[in-house]
C-alpha cells in the first residue's frame, strides 16, 4: 500500500510528487495521459526518486480504501491502495476525479457543475502614446517584471469591479527604444478579465467532460466599467486612448472554479486546506478550486496551492 496515491502528473501533481518524495512517502502517480509525460513530469519536478504512473479511471468508496485504475491498451484494473488520495487533474477533470472518488449518486441523470471560469482577454483600443514616453519604453522594456494597468485595491473594494488589467500587447522586450520606433504610431491595447463564476458556465461530469462557457452581458458591463475608469487614466498619463466599440473575447485556457466550495447536492465541497470533508482522507489541489479566475495567470497559484498542502503534511 502506498502512503499517497496522486492522480495526475501536471505542475500540483510533480510539485505534490516531489514533495512527498522527500518527506520519504512511498507514492503512486495515476497519469491518464500519454506516456511520453512521464520524462517530462520527472525532469520539471527534478524528481530523483523511482515513482510509478500509471493510467486512470479511478472509482472507489467512502473514505476512499482504495481506487482502481485502467492500465493499458486493454483496460486491465488494477487497484490503488494508499492511505492518501491527491486529486491534481487539473481545472477541467479534476471535479470529475472527485465525483468518481466519492461515488456519490446524483440526482439528476447528467450532473453539470456550475461557476466555470476562465480569465478572457481581447483588444481594448489603441493608444498614440505623446507624454511620459521613456516611462512607457521603460515598462516595456523590461525584463524581470510584467507591468499592467489595473485600479487600486481600494477602489476595486468600493466600487466592486474585478480585478482586470490592461497591457500593450506586443511591444514588450524589444531591442530598439520605443521613442526611436514610434513617431506617432499607435500600440495595441489589450484587456485581461477577472471573470465571476456563474451558474450557466460549467462542466458537466462525463469523461470527456462537456465545458459550456460563454462571457455574460454581467461580464461585459463590468469590463465597461472599469475601462470608463482605466482609460481616462492612461490617456493622461500618456496620450489619447481610441476605445474599441466592441471587445472580441477570447479565453486565455486558464479554466478555474466547478469544484463546489460550499454544500452541494454532489457532496464534494472544498475546504481551503484543499480537504475533501465527505472522503477523510482525499484531497484536491487545482484550479477548479478557485472561487475567483484572477485576471493573472494561475499556475503559480495552483504550484503555491499544492506547495502549502504539502507543507502542512510534513511542516519544514
Ligand atoms: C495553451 C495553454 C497555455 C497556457 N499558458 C499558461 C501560461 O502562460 N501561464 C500560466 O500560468 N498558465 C498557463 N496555462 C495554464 C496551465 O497549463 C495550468 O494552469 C496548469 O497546467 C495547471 O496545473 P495542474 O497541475 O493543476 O493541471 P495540469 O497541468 O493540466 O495537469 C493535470 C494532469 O492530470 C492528468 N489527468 C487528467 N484527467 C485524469 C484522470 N482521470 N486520471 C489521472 N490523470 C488525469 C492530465 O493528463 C494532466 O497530466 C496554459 C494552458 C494552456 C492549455
Amino acid at each position: 500500500m502506498a502512503d499517497v496515491a496522486i492522480y495526475g502528473s501536471g505542475f500540483a501533481g510533480y510539485t505534490m510528487t516531489a514533495a512527498a518524495l522527500e518527506q520519504g512517502q512511498r507514492v503512486i502517480v495515476v497519469e491518464r495521459g500519454p506516456r511520453a509525460n512521464r520524462q517530462r513530469s520527472v525532469d520539471l519536478a527534478r524528481i530523483r526518486s523511482p515513482w510509478e504512473l500509471v493510467q486512470s479511471g479511478g472509482r472507489g468508496g467512502g473514505e476512499v480504501k482504495c481506487a482502481f485504475a485502467n492500465v493499458g491498451n486493454d483496460g486491465a484494473r488494477i487497484e490503488i491502495s494508499a492511505s492518501r488520495h491527491v486529486i491534481t487533474a487539473g481545472g477541467i477533470a479534476s471535479p470529475y476525479l472527485i465525483h468518481r472518488l466519492s461515488e456519490r449518486k446524483s440526482v439528476t441523470p447528467k450532473p453539470f457543475l456550475g461557476g466555470y471560469m476562465d480569465h478572457p482577454k481581447g483588444p481594448i483600443g489603441r493608444l498614440i502614446p505623446t507624454r511620459h514616453i521613456d516611462d512607457l519604453d521603460h515598462m516595456l522594456e523590461s525584463r524581470d517584471d510584467i507591468h499592467v494597468f489595473a485600479l487600486p485595491e481600494a477602489e476595486l473594494l468600493e466600487s466592486g469591479i474585478g480585478n482586470h488589467s490592461v497591457f500593450v500587447w506586443g511591444e514588450t522586450r524589444r531591442s530598439r527604444s520605443l521613442r526611436s520606433r514610434i513617431c506617432g504610431r499607435w500600440l495595441r491595447l489589450n484587456i485581461n478579465c477577472e471573470q465571476f463564476p456563474e451558474s450557466a458556465n460549467g462542466i458537466s461530469l462525463d469523461d470527456p467532460p462537456e465545458v459550456r462557457w460563454r462571457i455574460s452581458s454581467a461580464t461585459r458591463r463590468d469590463i465597461d466599467a472599469f475601462l470608463d475608469r482605466i482609460l481616462p487614466r492612461i490617456s493622461a498619463l500618456f496620450g489619447p486612448v481610441k476605445r474599441a466599440d466592441w471587445v472580441a473575447m477570447t479565453g486565455a485556457s486558464h479554466p478555474a472554479g466547478c469544484t463546489p466550495l460550499s454544500a452541494s447536492p454532489l457532496g464534494a465541497e472544498l475546504h481551503a486546506d484543499g480537504r475533501l470533508p465527505t472522503l477523510a482522507n482525499a484531497f484536491c489541489v487545482s484550479s477548479s478550486g478557485f472561487p475567483f479566475a484572477g485576471s493573472a495567470n494561475p499556475t503559480l497559484t495552483v504550484v503555491a496551492l499544492a506547495e502549502r498542502m504539502a507543507q502542512t503534511w510534513c511542516p519544514g
